[in-house]
């Protein structure tokens, strides 16, 4: 698979959009949003859809049981980067989307594209990492598709993940559901699988080893659930936490203030970053979400998930305000300002 990938060095400076579909629309941040409320919306579905909720699943009722449902592509480059593959991070993924809304995972289907000349020996490696990544969540995939396309027309390998899982009764986890007085934590140190693909798709070897954090965070959010009021979670993937903190405030329609200081960075991370000229806070996570608590519960919280093998680092990073929306970040020096949402695209295909 090809490491020499032209948009490597890419000035992030956003474009203004124009009649053309940009990198920026696939980064999970503002013009992603933008396509959503202009495009997907209106047309498909309409305000006061289960879609314009814009959750990490949709929530439908069949016969009483809640089911969450929800699909993902996968499009990295490279399809192979330090610590995992687009195989694993398919079915994590999706196991996370669901997890995100209180769900057990339960069935999971997969669609490959593949273009023509893949070595069968890394397509077998990326399907065995699924097997193993859907053993280890404890979902089983039912149903998939493959298509094969010409040279030159996909970059090796695409993958599409569909899952549904059942909502627990009593569990009620949404993005409109923070309020004042609440609490923000992060379950994990932020900008690890950006910054491991991105090293990959540079060329940079560090000399302490980054790796993708991608993991099935089930076990976790079953853990924070059972310990008190999560009001809503969120897996921090493209746009990173600064974009996950934005799109809830938007849905809670209520402010966020996060510290800087508080929100766990391993050293490496930080050092890449700054040498790749990224902010931790806009870059992917696979195995991190940004959790907002009920106050009275956040200590308990916070202890449950620090018991768990992929919250060790959890930690509170700030707190729901009154609106209108916006995130403020107190930084290191004791300023206050906005933090926005991603605009353009700092890193195209990172999951
Ligand atoms: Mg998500």
């Amino acid at each position: 698979m090809s490491d020499d990938h032209e948009f490597a060095l890419r000035c992030p400076v956003p474009l203004p959009p124009g009649d053309t579909v940009l990198l920026g629309h696939g980064s999970g941040g503002k013009l992603t949003a933008q396509l959503i409320r202009d495009l997907f919306v209106p047309v498909l579905a309409g305000d006061g859809s289960e879609l314009a909720r814009l959750g990490d699943a949709a929530v439908v009722v069949v016969n009483g049981t809640r089911l969450a449902f929800t699909t993902d592509a996968f499009v990295v480059a490279p399809a192979f980067f330090p610590g995992s593959n687009i195989g694993e991070l398919s079915v994590n993924g999706t196991v996370n989307d669901l997890a995100m809304m209180g769900a057990t995972p339960l069935f999971l289907s997969a669609a490959l594209i593949l273009e023509e000349g893949l070595p069968l020996r890394d397509l077998g490696e990326v399907v065995a990492s699924m097997a193993e990544a859907c053993r280890r969540a404890g979902v089983t995939l039912v149903t998939g598709d493959t298509k094969v396309v010409e040279r030159g027309s996909a970059d090796g390998l695409f993958v599409t993940t569909s899952g549904v899982g059942v909502i627990p009764d009593g569990v009620e986890i949404g993005p409109e559901r923070a309020r004042p007085g609440d609490v923000v934590l992060v379950s994990g140190p932020v900008g690890s699988h950006g910054v491991a693909v991105m090293s990959r798709r540079a060329g940079i070897e560090f000399e302490a080893k980054l790796v993708s954090d991608t993991a099935p965070l089930t076990d976790l959010v079953r853990a924070m659930i059972a310990a008190g009021d999560v009001r809503c979670l969120r897996d921090a993937t493209r746009g990173g936490v600064a974009s996950v903190l934005n799109e809830l405030a938007e849905a809670s329609s209520v402010s966020i203030t996060a510290v800087e200081t508080d929100i766990p960075v391993l050293g490496p991370v930080r050092a890449a970053c700054e040498m790749l000229g990224l902010d931790p806070l806009y870059v992917a996570n696979e195995g991190v979400c940004v959790a907002i608590v009920a106050p009275e519960d956040a200590e308990a919280v916070l202890a449950a998930a620090r018991a768990n093998p992929h919250g060790e680092h959890a930690a509170i990073v700030g707190s729901v305000g009154e609106g209108p929306p916006r995130v403020l970040l107190r930084t290191g020096l004791g300023a206050t300002r906005p933090l926005i949402m991603l605009a353009g695209d700092q890193l195209p295909r990172i999951c």
